[in-house]
């Protein structure tokens, strides 16, 4: 049994998201995935993206964090 966080926040200045983004970072130190390699994987993340969707436009990721083998995989 492991205790997981799932949020999806969006803010209107980039300071606030980069703010939650890097204290996320700075506990996937910490988190751990679920039977990675596995069809039922559950790798632990945090993504960082401009969202456009109120334009009509897609999200762009700006930077994604992944929690793999025990270690942080910043893609
Ligand atoms: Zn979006």
């Amino acid at each position: 049994m492991i205790y997981r966080v799932r949020m999806d926040l969006s803010f209107k200045d980039e300071a606030t998201a980069r703010t939650l983004m890097n204290y996320a970072k700075s506990l996937s130190e910490e988190a751990t995935s679920v039977n990675e390699g596995e069809d039922n994987e559950e790798i632990a993340f945090c993504d960082l993206e401009i969202c456009r969707h109120d334009e009509g436009l897609p999200c762009t990721r700006l930077e994604r964090v992944e929690v793999r083998k025990l270690e942080v995989r910043k893609l």
